[in-house]
């Protein structure tokens, strides 16, 4: 069993990680970076390392500072958090070569799934429905244009590397493809150093639905249900519940099964998400997340288990402490992202709380948000009997939050939330354009 741990990660995830270890006797050592030197995660752990200055470049993702930091600290694993180097298969692998555990997936599966075009590839082998589209990179104007006629407009532009709804554009004809391409491409290139691209049909308003996995090295691979991500603004996700409103138990144990068939596939551990968009009553493949996700309460608020936990098994070569037929998937869970958009200092910082409420923060009375990160400072998760009351229970711990001293998303949370479309239920992935543009947030 992994017996000390360096979290490669800050804010509320890191503090969500020192939480688990600490119920599992693992020790935690936390790397910082200057402008984290007073955060909870440095407060929580049982030890911290400065990693480096407030540029993520020269502290989050400073891989030989990390892996330093985590051997000198006498660390025996490394949990890479989300975002930063969480998918970064090079980093797996001098984590590895240094003598730690990585805990997620083997390198050369986080290289696979890092490429969505490889990722694809390995889905159709398999037999999972997957969104038409191109069948490889599309390198020229000339391609494209062939591999959009043969797909059918509307097409929509995806780098091969992309992540964090970067380097994604729509076309609706011919005559704007070049372009398009062109622009996409560059931007690939910047964000991912990586301009390859493909096409894929640009499904119209669909529902984004998630499958959470956990798999350990013996065999076991189980799913824990549905996660419905459909309400995002950019192709960014604001709010998440399980059960979908719109998967049947006969979808939801299609799509699970082709979640769990494809990680089995590709022997995958730990971790990870398979996503789908739905639409009609079908779901396609979009892409693997080959680490635990922002939304992870909500599954674990819905089936008891602790995604982290298993995650620490799976990687200490451990078994899950489940198997599919222990999974219960329970009435409902609802989160909310609670997004800063403003830095500054918190002045004043109230947690709701109650039966049913779970908070996931960083944040404390004082603290100050610096401008350097990822904006999400809280997740506020509720469960309900049913997604009517799960709602309630949502909007009445919305009533209770206090982030005084930086502005925040709270009150376009309780907007969305009153929406007579959200309330049905019967929506897309568009919703939140559509109520922005009626002037409704
Ligand atoms: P990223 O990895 O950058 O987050 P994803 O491939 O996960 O990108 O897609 C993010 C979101 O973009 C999806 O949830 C969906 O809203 C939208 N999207 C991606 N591909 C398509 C598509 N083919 N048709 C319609 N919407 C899409």
């Amino acid at each position: 069993m992994i017996q000390s741990l360096l979290i490669a990660n800050r804010g509320e995830i890191a503090v969500r990680i020192i939480r688990t270890c600490r119920e599992m006797g693992i020790r935690t050592v936390v790397a910082y970076s200057q402008a984290d030197a007073d955060s909870l995660p440095v407060r929580l752990a049982d030890e911290h390392v400065c990693v480096g200055p407030a540029p993520a470049r020269e502290s989050y993702l400073n891989i030989r500072n990390l892996v330093t930091a985590g051997v000198l600290s006498g660390c025996d694993a490394l949990h890479p958090g989300v975002g930063f180097l969480a998918e970064n298969a090079g980093f797996a692998r001098d984590v590895k070569d240094a003598g730690l555990v990585f805990v997620g997936p083997d390198p050369e599966v986080i290289d696979l799934l890092g490429d969505k075009i490889r990722a694809k590839h390995s889905a159709k082998d398999l037999g999972i429905p997957v969104i038409p589209g191109s069948s490889g990179s599309v390198n020229n104007a000339e391609e494209a244009l062939h591999a959009a006629d043969g797909i059918g407009y509307p097409v929509i532009v995806k780098a091969a590397a992309g992540g964090g709804g970067k380097g994604m554009r729509i076309v609706h004809g011919g005559s704007q493809l070049a372009d398009v391409l062109a622009i996409a491409s560059q931007e690939a290139e910047k964000a991912f150093s990586d301009g390859t691209v493909y096409l894929e049909k640009y499904l119209e308003n669909p529902r984004h639905v998630e499958i959470q996995i956990v798999a350990d090295r013996k065999g076991n691979v189980v799913h824990l249900g549905e996660r419905d991500c459909t309400v995002q603004q950019n192709h960014q996700k604001l709010i998440e519940e399980s059960p979908s409103p719109v998967v049947t138990p006969a979808l939801r144990a299609r799509m699970g099964e082709d979640a769990v068939r494809l990680l089995r596939g590709l022997g995958y551990t730990g971790a990870g998400t398979v996503e789908f968009l739905v639409k009609e009553g079908k779901h396609y493949f979009m892409e693997v997340n080959a680490r635990v996700q922002v939304e992870h309460p909500v599954s674990e608020m819905v089936t008891g288990i602790d995604i982290i936990r298993q995650q620490l098994l799976a990687a200490s070569d451990e078994s899950l402490e489940i198997t599919q037929d222990q999974v219960r998937l329970g009435a409902y869970a609802l989160e909310c992202r609670i997004n800063a958009r403003s830095a500054g200092r918190v002045t004043q910082f109230m947690s709701p709380g109650g039966f049913g409420v779970r908070m996931d923060t960083f944040l404390y009375a004082g603290y100050h948000v610096p401008p350097w990160y990822d904006h999400l400072v809280a997740k506020l998760i509720v469960t309900g009997q049913n997604r009517a009351e799960g709602v309630r229970r949502m909007e009445r711990a919305l009533s209770e939050l206090v982030i005084e001293g930086i502005a925040t998303n709270i009150e376009s949370q309780k907007k969305i939330l009153a929406h007579p479309r959200f309330r049905s239920g019967d929506y897309g992935t568009g919703f939140l354009g559509e109520i922005l543009k009626e002037g409704a947030l």
